[in-house]
Formats: structure tokens, C-alpha cells, sequence
């Protein structure tokens, strides 16, 4: 088969799906490549790498399209896309599946088969090829150097001639894979770090990072699906959550929220209220932007100045860090695809749940069960 790497057209998307060395290892499992021209530029690869490692170019998208039978991406099809892409293709990418029925019913009907890495589900034999999780990760180490960047003051105890520099609190609320990778980032840079999650059993991993986890006295609710995601909880939860956070909240210098479920809009855990009790020059960067926020008040990839408090709602982190991105990306979509591969051709098994759970159209239907009640 040949597989297509195009370049993402997202705005401000640096990520490409394949970097050269991930092109001799589906050369190496009998794929032909083609790439095109310029995909990995933004993410400082060129055109000569991705030839010396075994891909030919196409000059432009129109062409790759035409060419290619298996397509990887790092996003959805956005415009032309959609139309470039021929029939009976097959599409793996990061398709945020729950909010694009509209592109999901249009694959179908130009039966694209189409893979959403979203939904690898989480088991041990997966991890290799978890990108929520790759992509979490940089999220959260990003959204430090992004907080702190904003912080007027140091992060860093300090004991200088000029006087001591107390050093900046932090609070960190969910420590999932984003938060703990937060939490280390923010102890490296040597702030306070305290951090909360629903999932009680993240503690020892939370102190073994060096920092202290907080404990509310909040109604027990279950806080992870079968699956292994973040559950939404009830509203009488996160109104107990919001009031019992509120005075941490107000103490903490950089506060960042992690708390996104999937599939539904992230749970309001900052109101402006409690915005408006935190000290001036206080920093909120909500890594759930992308789905409302964690805060009140969160503008989608912008950073806004609100009763004195920055903040920050970017929810592309991970591509303004497009090479190891890119790199960790790689490794998860090739290792996939291999999992299905057998002498550059896929065969897929549907009783492999990693097969099944994230092939979402084929041959002209909808086949994940959950998306397919939803949109027809
Ligand atoms: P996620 O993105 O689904 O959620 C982020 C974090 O926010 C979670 O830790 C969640 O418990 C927390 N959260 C949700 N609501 C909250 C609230 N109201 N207040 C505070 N915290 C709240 O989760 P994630 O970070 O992608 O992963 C969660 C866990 O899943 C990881 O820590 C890891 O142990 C596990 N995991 C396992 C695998 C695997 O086995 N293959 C892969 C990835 C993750």
C-alpha cells in the first residue's frame, strides 16, 4: 500500500504525522511512502531527509491525495480535504471524534475508512500508541513554561544580597498525565507545588514528584469510566469542589487546571468569583479550553487579563513543541498501523479491541457503535 503523509493545514499547526526515521519503519514493514512537499517543515524536517529515508514528494496536496491509499494525520480533514480525499481510502488521525459528527457522516459517505486515535483504548499493550497521552504530556510541561513566562515574579526560592525571594506557589488541579508532568516541570523550576485530583490513588505519585496532595471532603463519586477516562461527576460535586477549592485558589500564585472529560464540555471548577479573590498578577492557564474551560472566563487560545489575573486558554500546546511532538506522534501512529500491518497491506482483526475500538467508518457506515447512535 501506499501511505500519504500530507501537510497539516490547521492554522498554526506545526505537528507532522511521520518524521523521516518513522518512514524507514513502515518502509520497513513493506508500505511504500509519499510524502509532500513541505510536511515537515514546521516541524524542522525537509524534503531531502524524508527522500534520504526512503519517501518520494508530491509537489501538493491534490497530488498525495490521488496517489495515496492510507492516509496518517495529525488532525482531521478540514476543508479540501474532505473532498480531496479519494473513495474507499484509509484515514488514521486524531479525529475528536464526539464534536465532528458532520465530517464523520461525510467519511462514511465517501467510504473513507476511517481510525480515530482517540479512542486507543487504555490498556497496557496500547501504550506505545496512546497520543492523548503523548500529547497530555507536552500539554502539561508547556503549560508551566507558559505560566510562569506570565508570572510577574520569580518561581525560585532565592537568597540574595538584595533580600530573599519567597518562591511562587503553585496548584494543580487534576494530576492525571498533563498534571503530573505539570507538577514535575513546576518542582524543576522550584515553585511550591501542590496539586488535587478526584482520583484519590494519584497521591503517592503526586508526592513522589516532591509535592503535596490536596484533600477535600467531597461526596464520593466514582471518577474514571471502564475505559480508564475521567468520569463527569454530579453538579452537587463540583459545587462542593468549586467552594472547597476557592481558598487554595485564592493563595496560589499559577493555578492550572487539567480537568477535560471526554466527549462532554470540561466542568466549570474556577468561577469569576473565585477569579476575582486572587491575588493581582496572578496566573490561570486551563489546559481544558479547548472543550469551555475549567475557569470562567477561559477564551479559547487566547490570554486574556481578567481582575488582574492572566489567563491563558491556548489549547495548542503540544504544537508549539512540534518536534518532540512530532517525534512522540510518530511512534504512536506507526506503531498502530503496524499492529494491523502484515507485508505492507492491513488486515484487520476486528477481535483486536484496539482495531475495533477506533475504526469509526467503513465501507459507506458508521461503525462505532456510540458515534453511530448519535449521529443517525
Ligand atoms: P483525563 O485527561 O481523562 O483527565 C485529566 C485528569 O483530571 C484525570 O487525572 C482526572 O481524574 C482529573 N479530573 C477529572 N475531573 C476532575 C475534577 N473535577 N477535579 C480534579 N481532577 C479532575 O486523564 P489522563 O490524564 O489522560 O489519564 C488519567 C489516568 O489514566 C492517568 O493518570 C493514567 O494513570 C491512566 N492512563 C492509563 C493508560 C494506559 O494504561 N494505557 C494510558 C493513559 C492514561
Amino acid at each position: 500500500m501506499l501511505v500519504g503523509i500530507p501537510k497539516e493545514i490547521v492554522p498554526g499547526e506545526n505537528r507532522v504525522a511521520v518524521i523521516p526515521p518513522g518512514i524507514q519503519v513502515l518502509t520497513g514493514a513493506g508500505f511504500k511512502v509519499v510524502v509532500q512537499s513541505g510536511a515537515g517543515e514546521a516541524s524542522h524536517y525537509d524534503d531531502e531527509a524524508y527522500s534520504a529515508a526512503g519517501a518520494t514528494i508530491a509537489p501538493d496536496a491534490k497530488s498525495l491525495y490521488e496517489q495515496a491509499d492510507l492516509i496518517l494525520k495529525v488532525r482531521h480533514l478540514i476543508d479540501d480535504e474532505t473532498t480531496l480525499i479519494k473513495e474507499g481510502t484509509t484515514l488514521v488521525c486524531m479525529l475528536d471524534g464526539w464534536f465532528n459528527q458532520a465530517l464523520i457522516k461525510q467519511l462514511a459517505e465517501r467510504k473513507v475508512r476511517c481510525f480515530a486515535l482517540e479512542f486507543i483504548p487504555r490498556i497496557t499493550r496500547a501504550q506505545s500508541m496512546d497520543v492523548l497521552s503523548s500529547m497530555a504530556a507536552i500539554s502539561g510541561y508547556r503549560s508551566v513554561l507558559a505560566g510562569a513566562m506570565a508570572l510577574p515574579q520569580y518561581f525560585p526560592m532565592l537568597m540574595t544580597a538584595a533580600g530573599t525571594i519567597h518562591p511562587a506557589k503553585v496548584f494543580i488541579v487534576g494530576a492525571g498525565v498533563a498534571g503530573l508532568m505539570a507538577v514535575s516541570t513546576a518542582r524543576r523550576l522550584g515553585a511550591v507545588v501542590e496539586a488535587y485530583d478526584t482520583r484519590v490513588e494519584v497521591r503517592e505519585q503526586v508526592e513522589s514528584l516532591g509535592a503535596k496532595f490536596v484533600e477535600f471532603d467531597l461526596p464520593q463519586e466514582e471518577g474514571t469510566t471502564a475505559g480508564g477516562y475521567a468520569k463527569q461527576q454530579s453538579e452537587e460535586f463540583y459545587r462542593a469542589q468549586r467552594e472547597q477549592m476557592a481558598e487554595k485558589v485564592a493563595q496560589s500564585d499559577l493555578v492550572i487546571t487539567t480537568a477535560a472529560i471526554p466527549g462532554k464540555a470540561s466542568p466549570v471548577l474556577i468561577t469569576a468569583d473565585m477569579v476575582k479573590k486572587m491575588k493581582h498578577g496572578s496566573v490561570i492557564v486551563d489546559l481544558a479550553a479547548e472543550r469551555g474551560g475549567n475557569v470562567e472566563g477561559t477564551v479559547k487560545n487566547e490570554k486574556t487579563f481578567v481582575d488582574g489575573v492572566t489567563i491563558i486558554g491556548y489549547i495548542d500546546h503540544p504544537s508549539r513543541v512540534p518536534v518532540h511532538a512530532s517525534q512522540l506522534y510518530t511512534k504512536n501512529i506507526t506503531t498502530f498501523l503496524l499492529n494491523m500491518a502484515k507485508e505492507g497491506e492491513l488486515t484487520l482483526n476486528m477481535e483486536d479491541e484496539i482495531v475495533s475500538a477506533t475504526l469509526i467508518t467503513e465501507g459507506g457506515e458508521i461503525k462505532h457503535a456510540g458515534l453511530r447512535e448519535l449521529i443517525e
